[in-house]
C-alpha cells in the first residue's frame, strides 16, 4: 500500500503567502527576499494573498474535491532551523472545520480512482544548505530564508496505490493539471516534492521524505519495496519509521530518531480570522476555470480531428500543445502542424524539454511552422525538403522561404529536369531497371534514387509516372 503527500508551490503568485516579498525566489541572493512578516518578527501580522485561495481552491475542484464555506489556519508548532517563526502556518482538520479540500478523487487511466484525502494551504519553510558532502564534513550549515513564506499547496492522498507504475501514472497527470490550472510550473527546481508512505503485507508504514523531485519517486519506493522484502524474507518486522531519500545514491536511510519525535500542539492561528469563503467564491471559480487536459484532449479530437495517439502527445506536453494552437491561429491545418510538431520538431527539442523555457528561447517561433507548413500545401517544398529546412531553422532563425530560396529547396516540378535525373538513374542502374520490367515492388528502388539525385527535391508523383513509362516504353530507355 502506497500513499502520498505532495507538496506542489503556488509558482504563479508575484508574492509570499502571508507578506509581499517575492514569490519567486529562484537566483536571488540568500536572504534578501525576506521581511518581518515571513521571518516571524514580535509584532508582525500576516495578511493572506487572496489568489493562493483562488488557486487552491481551483486545484480542489480539478482533484473532485468538496471546498467548505469557511476556512481556517492554524499553527504547526516545531523547532527547525529552516522555520525563523518556530512554527508554521498550515491548516487542519478539527472542530468541524477543514481545509480548503476533502475527499477528492481523481481517476487515472486505466478508471482506477485514487481518493485524495485532503488538499491544504501553507507556507514553506526556508532552505538549509549543506556544504559539499553533507554535514558531516563540516559541522556547520548555511540558513536562505528566501524561500520561507512562499504559497505551497499540500495535497495527501489515501494509500491506494499498489505499486510504483500506478504513482507515476498520477504524478504525471497531477503536473499536467497543476500546469494547465496555471497554478505551479512542475519543471522549476524544487516546485514540487513528495512524501511517500509504503507499508507491506500488513506490516509497519514506512514514511520516505524530502523526495525531491516527481522523478525520484518511482526510484524511492521501488529501492522501499525490495528493503522491505528483504527485510520479511529475513522473518524480520519492519519498523514503523521515518526514512529520507538519497538522491546521489539512490538508497533510502533511517531518519535520526530525534526527527520522529512529533508533538506540533496544533491550535488556531490567532492572527488570521476564519475567512467565509461562500458558495459564491466556488461557483464563480468553477465557472471561470482553465481548461483541464482531459477537456483539451476532447476537444482536440473533436475540432481539429487529431487521432487520439497525436492528441496525447501533445497535450502531455502542455508548452508544446500551447505552441501548436499559437501555429493554428496563423494558419489553420491542424493535421499537417500536429503531424510536423509531434514528430520531427519533438525530435530536435528533445534533448532540451528539461528545461522550463525551452521553447520560449527558441529560434523556432509559430510564424515558422506555419509559413513552413503552407510551403508544403502550396507544393513548393517535398516533405522530405521541409525536415532538412526544419533543422536549419532551428539553427539560424530564419524564416523557411529564406532558406528555401538561399539553398535552392524549391520542388522540382519541371518534367524535363525530372526527366533528366530519371534518365541518370536509368544509366547507373542497369540491373535495377531489368529487375523493375519483371517485378513491380522494384520500381520504389528507382524513384529513391531519383530523390536522392535530386536532394529530395523531385515531385515524386511526377517522376513515378516518367519511370512507369520509360519502363512500359523500351524506345524511351
Ligand atoms: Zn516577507
Amino acid at each position: 500500500m502506497i500513499g502520498l503527500e505532495i507538496h506542489a508551490q503556488i509558482t504563479a503568485l508575484k508574492s509570499k503567502l502571508f507578506c509581499s516579498c517575492r514569490g519567486n525566489y529562484r537566483d536571488l541572493r540568500a536572504n534578501s527576499n525576506i521581511c518581518e512578516i515571513c521571518c516571524g518578527l514580535p509584532g508582525s501580522l500576516p495578511i493572506i494573498n487572496q489568489r493562493a485561495i483562488e488557486f487552491s481552491t481551483m486545484t480542489s475542484i480539478a482533484l473532485g474535491c468538496k471546498v467548505p464555506e469557511k476556512i481556517m489556519f492554524y499553527r504547526k508548532n516545531y523547532f527547525y532551523p529552516d522555520l525563523p517563526k518556530n512554527f508554521q502556518i498550515t491548516q487542519y482538520n478539527v472542530y468541524g472545520i477543514s481545509s480548503i479540500g476533502i475527499d477528492g478523487k481523481y481517476e487515472l487511466d486505466d478508471a482506477k480512482q485514487i481518493r485524495i484525502s485532503r488538499i491544504q494551504l501553507e507556507e514553506d519553510p526556508g532552505r538549509i544548505a549543506y556544504s559539499e558532502g553533507g554535514m558531516n564534513v563540516r559541522n556547520s550549515a548555511l540558513i536562505d530564508y528566501n524561500r520561507a513564506g512562499v504559497a505551497l499547496i499540500e495535497i495527501v492522498t489515501e494509500p491506494d496505490f499498489t505499486g510504483p507504475k500506478e504513482v507515476r501514472q498520477f504524478l504525471n497527470k497531477l503536473s499536467l493539471t497543476l500546469e494547465h490550472l496555471g497554478v505551479c510550473d512542475t519543471l522549476l527546481e524544487g516546485s514540487v516534492r513528495c512524501d511517500v508512505n509504503v507499508s507491506m503485507n500488513g506490516g509497519n508504514r514506512v514514511e520516505i521524505k524530502n523526495i525531491n523531485s516527481f522523478k525520484e519517486v518511482e526510484k524511492a519506493i521501488n529501492y522501499e519495496i525490495t528493503r522491505q522484502s528483504s527485510v520479511y524474507n529475513r522473518n524480520l518486522k519492519v519498523e514503523h519509521e521515518t526514512r529520507h531519500w538519497d538522491d546521489k545514491k539512490k538508497i533510502t536511510f533511517k531518519a535520526r530518531s530525534k526527527e520522529e519525535e512529533h508533538d506540533y500542539r496544533y491550535f488556531p492561528e490567532p492572527d488570521i480570522p476564519i475567512i467565509v469563503l461562500g458558495s459564491d467564491f466556488v461557483a464563480n471559480l468553477e465557472r471561470q476555470m482553465p481548461e483541464l487536459p482531459i477537456q483539451r484532449f476532447d476537444r482536440f479530437i473533436s475540432k481539429y480531428k487529431l487521432s487520439e495517439h497525436t492528441s496525447n502527445i501533445l497535450i502531455n506536453d502542455k508548452k508544446l500543445a500551447d505552441f501548436f494552437e499559437s501555429v493554428l491561429k496563423l494558419h489553420f491545418s491542424p493535421t499537417e502542424i500536429a503531424n510536423i510538431l509531434v514528430t520531427d520538431f519533438k525530435s530536435l527539442i528533445e534533448d532540451d524539454t528539461e528545461s522550463t523555457d525551452y521553447l520560449k528561447n527558441l529560434k523556432v517561433k509559430p510564424e515558422h511552422i506555419a509559413e513552413l507548413v503552407k510551403l508544403i500545401e502550396d507544393n513548393k517544398i517535398s516533405r522530405i525538403t521541409a525536415k532538412d529546412i526544419l533543422v536549419k531553422i532551428f539553427e539560424s532563425g530564419k524564416l523557411p522561404s529564406e532558406v528555401v530560396s538561399s539553398n535552392n529547396s524549391y520542388k522540382i516540378a519541371d518534367e524535363k529536369t525530372i526527366m533528366d535525373a530519371v534518365q541518370s538513374v536509368f544509366d547507373n542502374e542497369k540491373s535495377a531497371v531489368e529487375d523493375a520490367k519483371k517485378n513491380r515492388e522494384a520500381i520504389n528502388f528507382l524513384l529513391g534514387k531519383v530523390m536522392k539525385f535530386t536532394n529530395g527535391r523531385a515531385d515524386p508523383k511526377i517522376a513515378m509516372r516518367i519511370i512507369n513509362s520509360k519502363l512500359s516504353d523500351p524506345e524511351k530507355q
